[in-house]
């Protein structure tokens, strides 16, 4: 470790501390009606319960002794991405996964960056919950990105360091309700931003983006809880539709998408950083898998895993549950390397299996 790197940690836990700390005014949406107007806040369609008191203490304790037990033993394979297959000039939609929930995909085109991610820690202190292995590419190395798609504003979605590297792009960015008072700060301007709220839609460069409902909750600090909404996304490019997650517990809303957007070919599904203590947060792989049935799906890929350790599972837990289960739903799961290019069709390989 560098010497400015020993002096820039305190600083930056300060700063991540008094950002957290340091109240905000945080715009209001009277008009969504997923806004409650007294609560000033964004809301389910049902009321989600948090984490009891009694759990809440357990989770402090098992905080306390980190969570890096769950990791794997060595950092996990990585793949250079083969960026002439990726950028290829026919109409195959392409992907590329790079752990946990971030992504690029190659769609009619266009390169799009969902909740770009690549830093040590998805933690606001940077000492814990830090990053299994260095990223297949760095954002250096990528192509010009498009658009960036964020699902909400968690730590491990939301990564200011990583956006503000396209702070002097035309990257369009497409945000749920209230995430562009996030990325102003970071040097993205209001013009280059399009806040949606669910069931709303964005036609740009021939791709239609609409954000679609997961129930989840959103907050960096103290002040900021559910002051601006999240979401996952529906991507259409000619008769291709892709489904991207984000964060979400169980809900009727899968089934619901599938209703209003039949003949997903590629569903990516939230598989990863659950606990019996915070049922609402995110599903067991058993509900993802009754997710990626409701949603009709005829792939997935499980994402929320393989590059950060956040809950009190083993890394791959995830994947050894939900890929046998989809299989015996007749859902084909794709589980490609991370930088690994690869599409609907790609028989992918199950690497995770010989590791620990
Ligand atoms: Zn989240």
């Amino acid at each position: 470790m560098t010497l400015k790197k020993l002096i820039m940690m305190p600083v930056q836990a300060i700063r991540a501390v008094y950002a957290a700390l340091l109240p905000r005014t945080a715009p209001v949406y009277p008009d969504s009606p997923h806004f409650d107007k007294v609560k000033a806040r964004f809301v389910n369609p049902q009321p989600m319960s948090g984490v009891a008191f009694k759990d809440g203490l357990s989770i402090f304790l098992e905080m306390l002794q980190g969570v890096s037990q769950y990791g794997p033993k060595d950092p996990l394979p990585t793949i250079k991405p083969d960026w002439p297959l990726f950028l290829q000039d026919d109409d195959i939609n392409r992907f590329i996964w790079f752990g946990h929930s971030t992504l690029l995909m190659r769609v009619g085109q266009q390169t799009i960056a969902i909740d770009p991610v690549l830093g040590k820690s998805v933690s606001p202190l940077m000492v814990n919950m830090r990053r299994f292995q260095k990223p297949a590419a760095a954002v250096k190395e990528w192509p010009q990105v498009d658009v960036i798609l964020l699902s909400h504003n968690h730590y491990d979605h939301l990564e200011e360091k990583t956006l503000k590297q396209f702070a002097g792009t035309s990257t369009r960015f497409i945000v749920p309700l209230g995430v562009g008072q996030y990325l102003k700060p970071v040097g993205i301007s209001a013009e280059r931003i399009t806040e949606l709220d669910w069931w709303q839609s964005l036609d740009h460069q021939n791709i239609r983006y609409t954000l679609v409902p997961a129930w989840h909750n959103t907050g960096r600090g103290l002040y900021d809880n559910d002051k601006s909404f999240w979401g996952g996304y529906i991507i259409q490019q000619a008769d291709d539709t892709v489904y991207y997650s984000g964060d979400s517990t169980y809900g009727p809303h899968f089934a619901e998408i599938a209703r209003r957007f039949p003949n997903i070919s590629l569903a990516f599904i939230e598989n990863g950083q659950y606990d019996r203590r915070w049922p609402n947060n995110h599903m067991t792989p058993e509900l993802t898998v009754q997710a990626a049935a409701d949603l009709q799906a005829h792939r997935v890929v499980p994402i929320h895993w393989g590059a950060y350790t956040i809950a009190f599972h083993p890394w791959n837990e995830p994947v050894q549950r939900s890929v046998p289960l989809l299989r015996q739903k007749g859902i084909q799961p794709l589980t490609p390397y991370q930088g690994q290019v690869f599409d609907k069709n790609t028989v992918t390989e199950e690497w995770y299996l010989t590791l620990q």
